[in-house]
């Protein structure tokens, strides 16, 4: 996560020719704006999204978790496509997206796209 959780940094779209890179991107964002959200209720700043990561799901990573909830919003199983590879390296599994889902339905995030 970024130092300002609130700001949300897109890519130009120039970059993102395709609309399967956009929405794994802005789904991607959006996780990151859901997981500020989710800090934001804890005074001493700790969050659901962290005690998950420390259990070790999404090996450890806020930005693999990021990831996973795309993949799991947009029903995909890769992180490429064609030419094109996004992403922080990891299709997180089943177990994971039953993690992402509980955690959105915390936050009352999307869950599909
Ligand atoms: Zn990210």
């Amino acid at each position: 996560m970024r130092s300002d959780p609130l700001t949300i940094h897109l890519a130009s779209e120039l970059e993102l020719p395709g609309d399967w890179q956009k929405r794994m991107v802005v789904t991607h964002e959006l996780a990151h704006v859901y997981q500020a959200a989710d800090a934001a209720r804890f005074d001493d700043g700790s969050s659901a999204a962290d005690r998950l990561l420390a259990s070790g799901l999404f090996q450890g990573s806020n930005e693999k978790m990021a990831d996973c909830y795309s993949l799991t919003v947009l029903d995909e199983w890769s992180l490429r496509q064609g030419n094109v590879t996004l992403g922080y390296g990891y299709v997180c599994d089943a177990t994971e997206r039953q993690a992402i889902r509980d955690w959105a339905a915390e936050l009352n995030a999307p869950t599909s796209g």
